[in-house]
């Protein structure tokens, strides 16, 4: 349920259907069909519908939503003309993101068109497009629809995007020797070149496409949303801000606004929280590492027994496609005699509520690959991180965790993983005093985005220009 708006943003809601005839004014989503970009999205559209807009929702074939589950929205197919999912491999998905941006920008200008004519021109406000849809961004900016940019990364994250084309002429990037991951990325402290976006010196162009085109998108538009806000991100903010020609809406974390948005694209296994009740307080280690992220078998031992041999009680998330180069859809399996060592301490799911296994009192610890959303959710609910980053912005979400919130630390430091050295950072987190500080941190955290997200916090009343931005387009 998304909560209703307070006072402050029901004025901005209010003015939703005013001065067009009463009128309700729509608005034009396109997630990225990726879960973490398709949960903020969706979120995104509660915060919108809650505040009076009605909302249409178009979408690929590839990962498309359930729209049973969603009868206050209209969806709008857009076929992608692809045959099958990408590999999780991190080039395979910046590959097939950009070839879903041309494999839909026809189709997507007919669908657009089709709408405007049904709606009335006058009566649809923008679209507001993924970061990484700049194709779409065009299509609509020639067919005179103003558009906003949804980037689901962090502030520092987008910075990095910017000023990229800058780092690779300082020889940043590409990186030519494992020796220069470890330089302090001057211009953006507290990189290093590793926390960057980077594939390596094969994937670079790949990289500097994909990043070039999210600048784009949002140098087209008319605002850039984020799901971060101003006590987590403020310099980073006021430096986007600086650097960018467009309003930037921190409007986060949006999972506090609009919670359970109702995106999942597996299947939630909820008898993981009645386990969670009969848990003492703060004792589970809860672990996910999203929906891309793969690890090799071997480390998928390593993590298992290495859990096992800590002695914490833990929920952990296997979903199918876990380990690197297995089809999507595969389980993957567990060690031999891991669920007898650990039986009675332990509960593996496919798929899990995170948003309520994190809110849960039962829940200590987190040990993540560090996706953008599940840090926010994470620090939103107080709870300390153990970090295990895999690609694309988690080194630098991992970076920020340890260094500047210090709500957390890495484990394994991007090398190979060994039991011992999971035992020991489990048990680091979940029962040492430095965990304990970490977790007052978060604590504090968690205070602070209340505070935003609260009655006339900062994120409250990003949200109020956000829509009273949106229909004065
Ligand atoms: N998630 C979930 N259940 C799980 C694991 C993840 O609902 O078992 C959700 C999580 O709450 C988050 C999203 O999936 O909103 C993952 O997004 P994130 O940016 O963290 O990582 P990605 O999957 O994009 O790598």
């Amino acid at each position: 349920m998304t909560p209703p708006p307070s006072p402050a943003v029901e004025g901005a809601a209010a003015t939703a259907s005013a001065g067009h005839g009463g009128r309700r004014r729509h608005v034009l989503l396109f997630p990225l069909p990726y879960q973490g970009h398709i949960n903020p999205m969706f979120r995104l559209a509660g915060v919108l519908h809650a505040r009076g807009c009605a909302v249409t929702v178009f979408h690929t074939r590839f990962n498309g939503p359930d729209a049973a589950r969603h009868p206050e929205y209209r969806f709008v197919p857009v076929p992608d003309g692809m045959s099958g999912a990408p590999s999780v491999a991190i080039d395979s998905v910046v590959k097939h993101i950009l070839a879903l941006n041309d494999a839909c920008e026809a189709a997507f200008r007919e669908r657009l068109a089709a709408v405007l004519a049904e709606y009335s021109r006058d009566a649809v406000t923008c679209l507001v497009a993924d970061a990484h849809l700049l194709r779409m961004v065009e299509v609509a900016r020639r067919l005179a629809v103003p558009t906003l940019v949804l980037r689901t990364g962090s502030a520092a994250c987008f910075a990095g995007f910017v000023a990229y084309p800058l780092l690779c002429d300082k020889g940043y990037l590409p990186v030519q020797e494992s020796s220069e991951l470890d330089r302090p990325v001057r211009e953006l402290p507290p990189y290093r070149v590793r926390d960057l976006m980077h594939m390596g010196s094969d994937g670079h162009e790949l990289v500097c496409e994909l990043l070039a085109r999210a600048v784009a998108a949002v140098k087209l538009s008319s605002g850039l949303i984020l799901n971060t806000f101003d006590a987590l991100e403020a310099p980073e903010l006021a430096k986007l801000r600086r650097d960018l020609a467009v309003p930037v809406f921190d409007i986060g974390p949006l999972h506090k606004f609009s919670p359970a948005a109702g995106g999942s694209l597996l299947r939630e296994n909820r008898s993981c929280l009645e386990w969670l009740d009969v848990q003492a307080p703060e004792s589970v280690l809860y672990v996910s590492f999203g929906s891309l992220a793969c690890m090799g078998g071997r480390e998928l031992d390593e993590t298992a027994w290495g859990i096992a041999g800590s002695g914490v009680p833990f929920l952990w998330v296997v979903r199918p496609g876990l380990v690197c180069g297995r089809a999507p859809d595969e389980p993957a399996r567990l060690p031999e005699g891991f669920e007898a060592a650990t039986r009675g301490r332990g509960v593996v799911v496919e798929w899990a509520p995170q948003e309520e296994v994190l809110r849960h009192r039962a829940v200590g610890g987190f040990w993540t690959h560090n996706g953008w959303n599940s840090t926010a959710e994470s620090v939103c609910e107080g709870v300390p991180m153990l970090c295990r980053p895999h690609f694309g912005d988690q080194m630098g979400n991992a970076r920020y965790v340890e260094h500047v919130w210090k709500v957390g630390f890495e484990v394994g430091d991007g090398g190979e993983l060994e039991r011992g050295t999971v035992e020991a950072a489990i048990r680091r987190l979940m029962t040492g005093s430095d965990g304990a500080e970490m977790r007052t941190r978060a604590r504090e955290l968690k205070m602070a985005a209340a505070e935003c997200t609260g009655n006339a916090g900062s994120s409250e009343l990003a949200i109020v220009r956000m829509v009273t931005h949106i229909l004065s387009l």
